[in-house]
């Protein structure tokens, strides 16, 4: 047994009506970046199909050095597969980091919580309360920036922010899209 199984059933229906497609250019030409809580699909909140856009989630939807990696390898594999592209900023895809309200990283403001949970997982303290999503509009600047700021972000990629309100279902953009190149001037 497994709870997968009522999953499972559902993915018997996908499949039964599934058209497989090549690995391309997701036809969005976004990257979405978000948290992983189970009120903030991607695929629900902004209507996305298959194929339109990857995406990247962890607790909070923070830009860790993990999400970085990530994004670089995704830029150079957009680099050999995209070879049409006229070049310069957002002409492989633009990253888009959502944060939300009420979340649950949010907790680890609390010193107490904060040191269960560091004793619990053995993430040092300090790394929980970096990640903590308090504020997401301020958390969300912070890690746009933080990808701008990264050497190893492609100038060929643009980065925006947006937080959702899980209340409302709305997604407002705090930051429009920049490029690395724009922003070191
Ligand atoms: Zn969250």
């Amino acid at each position: 047994m497994t709870r997968l199984a009522p999953l499972l059933e559902r993915n018997a229906l996908f499949a039964a009506q599934h058209t497989p497609g090549p690995l391309a250019r997701p036809t969005s030409g976004t990257l979405i970046v978000t948290c992983l809580d189970h009120r903030v699909d991607p695929a629900l909140i902004l209507g996305l199909h298959l194929a339109e856009a990857p995406v990247i989630r962890n607790a909070g939807g923070r830009i860790t050095d993990a999400v970085i990696d990530d994004i670089a390898f995704l830029a150079f594999l957009a680099g050999q597969l995209f070879v049409d592209r006229t070049g310069g900023p957002g002409s492989l895809f633009e990253v888009a980091v959502i944060h939300h309200t009420q979340c649950g990283s949010g907790l680890l403001a609390d010193p107490d919580f904060r040191a269960q949970a560091s004793q619990a997982t053995g993430v040092p303290q300090d790394i929980l309360a970096a990640n903590a999503v308090i504020d997401p509009e301020a958390t969300v600047a912070l890690d746009v920036q933080r990808l701008l700021d990264s050497p190893r972000c492609s100038p060929e990629i643009i980065v925006s922010g947006h937080v959702y309100d899980v209340e409302t279902g709305r997604v407002t953009t705090v930051l429009d899209a920049a490029s690395s190149v724009a922003s070191s001037q």
